[in-house]
């Protein structure tokens, strides 16, 4: 099954380039000047999604043995191959994916490898190739053990996870409005578009992979509101189109932060709560240095940074 997974997503390639190219000519036609596409940043896209997925080559090689050590170790059921277990597996691999990508939006430690996929400030579909090689490290993988305990073989574990990425691929465009009652049960290019937004009624909600059954169960739904059109991007603006900057700046930044922090508490913070706190502590730190400078009469060089006061990054 893991074959035919992976066969399956290289027969999609065309497609997705192809659907690539009739977006960027349909907007082009339909929304003439928009910059929905640029080419620096459709080329930074494929970048990462070539470093992506070399990383994740790699990684099955590592990970599939811990599947399969759950697997015959752990695992609760042994399930017969078939549409029911199928279905089984399908929902709960979608169910973790919520899970993974809430966590990824709440803990720093997360973030700073999926921050890439919400850096840029356009929204297109090469924008889903948009993903971090640092995933492996930040532990993506261990969302899918439970997959293992349930009695899922790893083959069919890797199968889902990238049928459940190949769906996303479409939910990336600003070509297709609401879909109706699609809205109600699956994730859509409008409900995502809202994911990818850094407006406040926006900003951390939406968080679906296929089922947007999830977001309404569990309160993080938001519609698209067309009086509000999204604002793409990251509260604190990336300004590169370097694909290894993309990459490594918050991993950067959350380090810096944790080596300068006194306390181990605060280091833990800096590491593992929400992006959120190390905003707020960046900004404290910049009115305190602002003040200081004020009581000695140094003019504020702190004044770009502290620009930041009072926002909250995109957690
Ligand atoms: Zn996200
Ligand atoms: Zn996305």
């Amino acid at each position: 099954m893991r074959f035919d997974a992976e066969l399956l997503l290289l027969a999609m390639a065309p497609v997705f380039v192809g659907c690539i190219g009739w977006e960027a000519w349909h907007l082009s036609r339909t929304r003439p000047g928009s910059g929905i596409y640029s080419w620096r940043d459709t080329l930074c896209n494929a970048a990462l999604a070539l470093m992506h997925q070399a990383a994740d080559k790699v990684a099955w090689l590592f990970v599939i043995p811990v599947y399969a050590f759950f697997y015959a170790h752990v695992r609760l059921f042994t399930l017969e191959a078939g549409w029911a277990s199928f279905v089984l597996l399908f929902v709960a691999q979608d169910l973790l994916y919520y899970v993974f990508h809430r966590a990824s939006h709440r803990v720093r430690w997360l973030w700073a490898a999926h921050v890439v996929h919400h850096s840029s400030e356009r929204l297109n579909l090469s924008t889903a190739f948009r993903q971090s090689l640092m995933y492996p490290v930040a532990g993506m993988w261990a969302f899918w053990i439970p997959l293992a305990v349930l009695g899922f073989p790893p083959s069919q574990i890797v199968a889902i996870v990238l049928v459940n990425l190949a769906f996303q691929f479409f939910v990336h465009t600003q070509a297709v409005g609401k879909l109706g009652w699609l809205e109600y049960v699956f994730n859509t290019p409008s409900i995502h578009r809202v994911h990818h937004a850094r407006n406040d009624r926006y900003i951390d909600r939406n968080y679906a992979g296929v089922l947007v059954i999830w977001d309404r169960l569990f309160g993080s739904y938001v519609a698209e509101d067309p009086a509000e059109p999204p604002v793409y991007g990251i509260v604190e603006p990336l300004h590169t189109y370097n694909p290894l900057k993309a990459t490594f700046h918050e991993w950067a930044s959350m380090f810096a932060d944790a080596a300068r922090m006194k306390g181990w508490r605060n280091r833990l913070k800096a590491l593992f709560a929400p992006p959120a706190w190390a905003a707020q502590w960046h900004a404290a730190r910049d009115v305190a240095q602002e003040q200081a400078n004020a009581a000695t009469g140094i003019s504020s060089g702190a004044a770009g940074s502290g620009t930041k006061a009072g926002t909250v990054r995109n957690a």
